[in-house]
This record gives C-alpha cells, sequence and structure tokens, in this order.
C-alpha cells in the first residue's frame, strides 16, 4: 500500500512538474498580445499596462512589481518607451530574462528630438516581423521542450504579419497623393508613415508627456490649409481635448479614434497587434477618401439620373410612335 501512495505521490509530482507554467510578462498590451500568439496559453502571459493604459507616463503598482519580481521572462520595446521599467526591474530583484524585443529593427530618429530613437517601431509591420522573431527565440530558448508548438505559432503569425503590411501598403494608396498627409495627437506614427508612404504631422513629440504650444496649434493649421486635409485623427491613450479644438477652429472632421501605445479592448476591433494596425488603416484611409466618395457618389447619382432619363425619353417615344400607328390604322378604316 504504501508503495503505492509513494507511486502515486512521484507520479503527480512529475505530471505537476510537466505542467509547470512560465510567467511571461511584457511591459505593454501590444506585446503581450504578439506573446500570445506565438506562446498561446501554454504559459502565463500578462502586460504590466493594461489595455487603454499610457506606456510613456506609466507609473508601476505593488501589482507590477509582484509582477516583475514573479516573472521568469519579460519582454521590453526599450528605446526609451518604457522610461520607468529598468527601476522597476532592479528595485524588485527579479532573476527574470529581460528581452529587449525590438533589437534589429530598422531604427527612425526622432526629427524632433536631437539623440533620441522613436520608440513606435512596432506601427510599421516590417518590425512586427522582428517583434514576433525576438519573441519567438526567446520563448524557445526559455522552453525548448514546445520548440515544435512554437515554430508552427510563429510561422502562421508570420504570415498574417506579412498580408498586414501588403495590405496596409495597397490601402495607404487610395487616398489622393497631395492629401496623404496624417495628423494625430502624439508622434507615434513615423515608422507607420514612413513605411506606407504617408506624411505624419503630430501636435506633441514622441512621447505623451510633452505639451502642446501655441506653436504646434498654428503648424499644424498650417498643414491642414496647405494640403486640404480632410479629417485629423484622436489617439485611445491621450485626451482627445487639443486634436477636438483643432478640428473645430479649422473646420475639418474628426476621423475616428487610432491605437498607437495601448490595443483596443475586447469590444473593439483593435484587440490584438494587427488588428490594431488593420483598424488604424481602415480608420485612416476611410476618414481621408470620405470627400472622394461622396463626389464619386454624387456623379454616380448624376449617371442614374440620366439613365432614368433617357428610359423617360424612350417611353415617350414609343407612346408617341404608337399613337401614331393607332390614329393612322383609324383614318384607314
Ligand atoms: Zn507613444
Amino acid at each position: 500500500m504504501k508503495k503505492y501512495i509513494l507511486a502515486i505521490l512521484v507520479l503527480s509530482t512529475l505530471t505537476s512538474f510537466g505542467q509547470e507554467k512560465l510567467n511571461i510578462i511584457s511591459s505593454a498590451s501590444i506585446f503581450n498580445d504578439m506573446a500570445e500568439n506565438i506562446i498561446k496559453d501554454k504559459h502565463h502571459l500578462e502586460a504590466i499596462v493594461p489595455i487603454g493604459g499610457d506606456p510613456h507616463l506609466h507609473t508601476p503598482t505593488p501589482r507590477d512589481a509582484k509582477l516583475v519580481t514573479e516573472a521568469d521572462l519579460i519582454l521590453v520595446n526599450g528605446l526609451s518607451f518604457e522610461g520607468w521599467i529598468n527601476e522597476l526591474i532592479a528595485n524588485s530583484g527579479s532573476k527574470a530574462k529581460v528581452v529587449t524585443i525590438t533589437e534589429g529593427v530598422n531604427k527612425l530618429s526622432s526629427d524632433k528630438f536631437a539623440n533620441s530613437t522613436d520608440p513606435h517601431a512596432w506601427m510599421d509591420a516590417s518590425n512586427g516581423l522582428v517583434y514576433a522573431d525576438n519573441i519567438y527565440k526567446s520563448i524557445v530558448e526559455l522552453d525548448p521542450a514546445n520548440e515544435a508548438f512554437y515554430t508552427e505559432n510563429h510561422t502562421v503569425y508570420r504570415k498574417e504579419i506579412e498580408d498586414l503590411d501588403n495590405y496596409i501598403t495597397n490601402e495607404i494608396r487610395k487616398i489622393p497623393l497631395d492629401q496623404r498627409v496624417l495628423i494625430t495627437s502624439h508622434d507615434a506614427f513615423a515608422y507607420y508613415g514612413q513605411r506606407y508612404g504617408i506624411r505624419v504631422e503630430a501636435l506633441v513629440g514622441i512621447s505623451t508627456e510633452a505639451q502642446a504650444g501655441t506653436d504646434d496649434m498654428m503648424r499644424i493649421k498650417k498643414v491642414i490649409n496647405e494640403n486640404k486635409v480632410p479629417a485629423i485623427f484622436v489617439e485611445s491613450t491621450i485626451n482627445p481635448k487639443l486634436i477636438n479644438q483643432i478640428a473645430k477652429d479649422n473646420n475639418v472632421i474628426i476621423g475616428g479614434e487610432l491605437f498607437a501605445d495601448s490595443i483596443g479592448d475586447e469590444e473593439s476591433d483593435a484587440f490584438g497587434y494587427v488588428e490594431m494596425l488593420n483598424h488604424n488603416t481602415q480608420t485612416i484611409v476611410g476618414a481621408m477618401t470620405k470627400s472622394k466618395d461622396i463626389e464619386s457618389a454624387q456623379s454616380h447619382n448624376h449617371g442614374d439620373q440620366n439613365n432614368n432619363n433617357i428610359w423617360l425619353y424612350l417611353i415617350a417615344g414609343l407612346l408617341l410612335v404608337g399613337g401614331f400607328v393607332l390614329a393612322f390604322l383609324k383614318l384607314n378604316k
């Protein structure tokens, strides 16, 4: 009996070892979603900054300290995106491996601040592939036993990001060339603009910490007027007050809400990295081509009108001819 119990104990311990889940922590929701696409529910995944939170301005909480302390792997963007994270990790005494997932991306320097790199590299889907590759490598290193599983997921995810990259390229081309100017709250779209060929003008710099001044408002006003920009955009993690004011003052529409530093919540169509870039592209192209749509719809209606007129003339003509034929027949009786 004792042997039997011992065997069960050994077996259950072994099984629980086999099922032990690792804690994989990402600084922000975007990277957590990327990790989920490759790791699925094999391990515990969690983001430090919750959905809708602003990773530039995050203040670490006791929950964050606990997450970091218990982490086996921490995925960070780096490039000064999460200025608060190094201190959080250092103070927590965490033994986790910290991986900078922007390693190998094409970096853009900020044209507004000297000697600083723009952290928003994920906004270019070809960089998204590098993020996915780095996450894949780090999880295989940590859990080599499940390499085949991660490889399969990584391959599927890569394809999804490649398709997204092509989709965005084609969509942006629908905006008339002289109107391809994207105006947003903070300078998170430089990578997007560079990759997909749209000029970007932001109210404030690459961190949301900066405050917009009168100069910024005047600069945006000038860009709107010079390019006949039909729409400007608010961002999900930023107070829309100033952008709303600019829209009102310059008689342009708010084209919609864009996601830059966080994915959207479960109810939104931006609940994931791929979904977020997809949503942004649909929102931008939808609003920037709207005036064109109305024009072409109007000319289309004119076309319909013309067609209707042709039918009217045809029917009137037939009635007239019919009348003549009837009169002719009556006269010949
Ligand atoms: Zn940002």
